[in-house]
């Protein structure tokens, strides 16, 4: 014991086995937890700040295990992204995510968009954009009313390979939303050569706004920023009146959090929209 106590080699071999182990695990669980319909979609409205009406919703994964217990999309992602079930797991969503669109819109909320997450994993791969293809025409889905959600931190790395296939899926008619923005360091110049339509205000810089004097400068920036550029701003993570209050006073148009609703099963949103629209 003593030379393993010498030795820090021990101790943190034997964690990292430990993590690698319940990786593996996980990995396995997931796997198995997909092939029996364990996971499911849910969708998270997004609201216009003006009406206060809901623009669209944006899909989220969930996994529920037998006895109940939710496994948290910010755990078994990565999981997903590492063992390439991600690649069949992105897919399921978005084709999920479609056909709940082509519901919604066949329900009378004809205007209805939906965002849909993709993992840089799916996005590299070769067949990316036949699947998305695909996956369009199969579900009936419109794709002016789908739009993709990919990261900054995704958008930072390969500059022209990312340049070149946001142009191509361009071409089919979705659009492209920058997802936490605010927390890498596009630059001005490299944003403009991107063609995508809107940027996503991280929660982090959300929560910032009620927080001190100057919180609200990231999010103030990212709406001017969007102005300055032609696109879309929507802020994620509003929790209380006061910060879609002035998130509106800043300019920002669209907003999505607990405040306004959380994330919910397709049956709920079907619901919760027709009682909207009686409003
Ligand atoms: P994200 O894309 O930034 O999604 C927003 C997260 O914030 C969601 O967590 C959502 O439930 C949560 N959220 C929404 N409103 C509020 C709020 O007012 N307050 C707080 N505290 N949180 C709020 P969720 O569903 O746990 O997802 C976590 C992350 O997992 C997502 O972050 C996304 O990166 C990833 N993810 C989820 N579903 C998918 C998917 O289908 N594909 C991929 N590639 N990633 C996904
Ligand atoms: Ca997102
Ligand atoms: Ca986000
Ligand atoms: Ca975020």
């Amino acid at each position: 014991a003593k030379t393993q106590q010498r030795s820090g080699h021990y101790y943190f071999s034997r964690s990292m086995g430990v993590e690698i182990r319940e990786r593996v695990r996980m990995m396995h669980a997931l796997r198995k937890a997909f092939g029996q319909n364990e996971l499911f979609v849910v969708y998270q409205p997004q609201i216009d700040l003006e009406t206060r009406r809901p623009k669209g919703a944006e899909a989220l994964l969930r996994w529920q295990t037998p006895d109940g217990k939710f496994v948290s999309p910010d755990r078994f992602i990565p999981i997903a992204e590492y063992s390439g079930l991600i690649i069949d797991l992105g897919e399921w969503v978005l084709r999920t995510a479609c056909r709940e669109l082509v519901t919604l819109h066949k329900a009378g909320h004809s205007d209805f968009m939906m965002s849909i997450n993709v993992s840089q994993v799916q996005f590299r791969h070769p067949y990316f954009l036949e699947m998305l293809r695909k996956a369009l025409e199969d579900t009936g889905a419109p794709p002016e009313f789908v739009e993709l959600e990919i990261t900054e931190s995704m958008a930072m790395e390969e500059p022209d390979l990312l340049i070149k296939m946001l142009a191509q899926i361009k071409q089919t008619g979705v659009s492209i939303a920058i997802d936490d923005f605010g927390t890498g360091f596009s630059s001005l110049s490299y944003l403009q050569r991107l063609q995508i339509d809107r940027l996503k205000i991280d929660r982090a810089f959300v929560t910032e706004i009620t927080g001190s004097a100057r919180g609200s400068s990231i999010a103030e920036m990212v709406v001017q920023l969007g102005r300055n550029l032609g696109l879309s701003v929507i802020a994620e993570g509003v929790e209380d009146e006061r910060q879609a209050q002035i998130l509106h006073a800043l300019g920002c148009p669209l907003a999505q959090g607990f405040l306004f609703a959380r994330p919910m099963t397709a049956d709920a949103l079907n619901g919760w929209l027709s009682n909207e629209a009686l409003q």
